[in-house]
Order: C-alpha cells, then structure tokens, then sequence
C-alpha cells in the first residue's frame, strides 16, 4: 500500500518560461509547459508497476499513487483516480475535432494529460497521463 499522503492547502508555484526551460528536461518541458504529447509506448512509466507515488515533475506535488493505476493498452501512464480532488484541475481543449479535457496540476499548472470516461470502476475515469509530466517515488 502506498503511504498515506495528506494534501494541505495548495499555494500555487510560478515561475517564468526560462525558468522552467532549466529546471525540466526538454521533453518534460516540452509537456509540462506547451502542452506536448510525448510518443506512447517509450521510456516512459506506463508498465511501471512498484508501489508508491506519481508526483508532478515540475513541481513535486503529489498527483496519483500506484494503487489508482491500471493498464490502459494506450502506452500512457494511466490512473483512474488522482490522490486528491484538489491536486488536479481541468480545462477544455478544442485542439482536436471533438472537445477534450485537459489536466494540469493544481500547483504549477504543468500540463499532465487528458481525461476521458472510459476508465474502469469503480470511478469510470481514465487520466491518460504522460510519463514525463510524472516522476516516481517509491513507497
Ligand atoms: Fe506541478
């Protein structure tokens, strides 16, 4: 079972462009801040299976936890849960024909992925994540 994580209030981190651009690799850079789709099925953590928790790469919030995740077959990082209502937001993306929700995490507005309905239970959700928005923390 991964720890048991309290999320307090969450002030919100800014930080300028260039900023970012140093702190991140470029492709979570690429993700994170424009939005960018890393390549399914790569280096990422979509068959990673340890037990612990996905904290946003930008900001080290925690965002989901090993026992929410499941195998989607998309080649993306998949959760049917975040650790907290409060540590995702969602906005409506119209860069595809049909309207998507987009998720960004709560702190630092890092883009992490999108959002669809055909999750398993018990919430029928799926954050179809990328990799490089996340890192991993072992339990
Ligand atoms: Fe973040």
């Amino acid at each position: 079972m991964p720890p048991k994580i309290e999320i307090g209030p969450i002030v919100k981190l800014v930080k300028t462009d260039e900023e970012w651009k140093k702190s991140l690799t470029p492709e979570s850079y690429r993700v994170l801040r424009h939005e960018d789709t890393e390549r399914p099925f790569g280096k990422n953590l979509h068959d990673h299976k340890a037990v612990g928790v996905y904290v946003c790469a930008g900001c080290d919030l925690p965002l989901f936890t090993s026992e929410t995740k499941f195998d989607s077959g998309t080649g993306w990082p998949s959760f049917w849960e975040p650790i907290a209502p409060s540590v995702i937001q969602t906005t409506t993306d119209y860069r595809m024909i049909f309207p998507r929700t987009e998720v960004h995490c709560a702190r630092c507005d890092g883009h992490q992925g999108h959002l669809f309905n055909d999750g398993p239970k018990p919430t029928g959700l799926r954050y179809c994540i990328n990799g490089a928005a996340l890192k991993f923390v072992p339990a």
